[in-house]
């Protein structure tokens, strides 16, 4: 069989018919390296033709750079060596600049011309093209992009809690028979609360509403506290998606929508409500409460509106501390113990541990019992990893009815988890959906 050295950057040696033919000659490199370098090149002319003026704009300074090379001289090859960059790195730049702008609806190319404002991003475009084709009319359509509307949201939300900021009514203490502890730390894990959530028994076989989710909620803290041996501590947690929805679009983060109880503005009301009256009643037995309110993927917004909300308000009431970090992961030291939370939608359980270690470094060496508490996928269950456990919890919501329809069918409870500072987990108490259950729920 005839074979020949291809002079590509293979260098292989191959039979003949893997080199394309010029009048019966093969050329000197295989079709792979010919392929290769005709496609480079046709990257090279679009990225020429692409980049003028207006573009370098949307660029960070590296870009910018790049970009002004090019249209200094023309070649690729010569902006490279201009930027002291090799080819392959300026054309990556330049096609990331493309893309970016792009986006903000700058493309000439294309015949994008007119770019969205500051904040938004380009959705679609739909162009009219004449029998001559020129563009005759065109339609951008733009939508505001995630960060810019996570800020406005917490503008909005600060303009309208500056009103209350500060304004927590002092709790009283209640008596206790017995002086509070100050090694135990009561924890109160709320299984991922779906306020807002809409499920109709006929359909689902559970009544549940906003009333019904704030009546369960409160009702259940109120009773686990009843249940709690006196300390001076408390830790509430919320495991994320304490809402069903996060925005009035009726829709969870990422934009799928679900079934909702009420419009969006009463919904964050009795949210921030519930929290109050959940954290006033610890307040009555507590000397200390701190919150932390995990992200969930219901509510990625909403959680840190939140978190801002009830920081504000407890603002002037050093016995309330709440966790206002954006981070999809939160800790607290308690003595020997080292609480990790996390909604659990991100992470798998397995690499849980690892993050602790790493995350936590010196408190995972200064701790003997340490353990993660998520949410998210509405059931019991204690894994086990070598030292640290990782627990997820039940939810008082009953499934909604995609959760119906899909088959999931797990309990309903809220527990209450004690630690001693020194002996790490000492007492748990649960209290159940039929101990609470709202009149209303049927
Ligand atoms: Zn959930
Ligand atoms: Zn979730």
């Amino acid at each position: 069989m005839d074979v020949k050295k291809c002079k590509g950057p293979c260098g292989q040696t191959l039979p003949i018919k893997a080199f394309p033919m010029d009048r019966d000659i093969p050329r000197p490199r295989c079709k792979a390296c010919f392929g290769a370098s005709r496609s480079v090149k046709r990257v090279d002319q679009h990225l020429v033709d692409s980049i003028d003026e207006t573009i370098v704009n949307f660029g960070t300074p590296i870009q910018r750079a790049c970009a002004e090379a090019l249209l200094a001289t023309g070649s690729l090859e010569a902006a490279a060596e201009s930027v002291q960059l090799t080819p392959a790195v300026l054309r990556a730049h330049l096609t990331e600049l493309e893309r970016v702008a792009a986006k903000r609806g700058y493309a000439p190319g294309g015949d994008m011309i007119k770019p969205s404002p500051v904040g938004f991003s380009v959705k679609g475009v739909s162009t009219l093209y004449n029998a001559k084709g020129h563009v005759s009319q065109q339609w951008v359509k733009t939508r505001r992009d995630d960060e810019e509307r996570l800020q406005a949201l917490l503008s909005a939300v600060g303009a309208l809690s500056s009103d209350w900021q500060s304004k927590a009514d002092p709790i009283d203490l209640l008596p206790s028979a017995v002086e509070r502890d100050n090694d135990i730390l009561n924890v109160f894990p709320m299984g991922d609360p779906h306020l807002g959530m809409m499920s109709w028994a006929p359909e689902t076989g559970h009544n549940f509403d906003l009333k019904i989710a704030e009546y369960n909620l409160f009702e259940a803290v109120s009773r686990l506290i009843n249940l709690a041996p006196p300390a001076r501590r408390a830790l509430v947690v919320n495991l994320g998606d304490f809402f069903h929805a996060d925005s009035k679009a009726n829709t969870t983060t990422a934009g799928t929508p679900v079934d909702v109880d009420g419009r969006w503005a009463k919904i964050i009301n009795v949210g921030i409500r519930v929290m109050r009256r959940i954290i006033d009643r610890c307040l009555e037995t507590h000397d200390e409460v701190h919150v932390i309110c995990e992200i969930g993927n219901h509510d990625s917004h909403m959680s840190i509106v939140l978190g801002v909300c009830l920081a504000q308000f407890y603002e002037r009431e050093p016995r309330v501390t709440i966790d206002t970090s954006p981070a999809k992961f939160h800790w607290y030291r308690f003595g020997a113990n080292l609480i990790g939370v996390t909604h659990g939608d991100t992470v798998k359980a397995r690499d849980l541990p690892g993050v602790m270690a790493c995350d936590r470094a010196t408190d995972w060496g200064e701790t003997l019992y340490r353990m993660w508490l998520c949410g998210h996928v509405h059931h019991d269950s204690v894994k086990e990893y070598p030292g640290v456990t990782v627990e997820t919890f039940r939810t008082l919501a009953p499934g909604d009815a995609w959760h119906n329809a899909s088959g999931y069918r797990s309990g309903r409870d809220m527990k209450l988890i004690v630690l001693h500072r020194v002996w790490g987990e000492i007492q748990r108490h649960t209290v159940g959906i039929n101990r609470i259950c709202s009149p209303n729920e049927g």
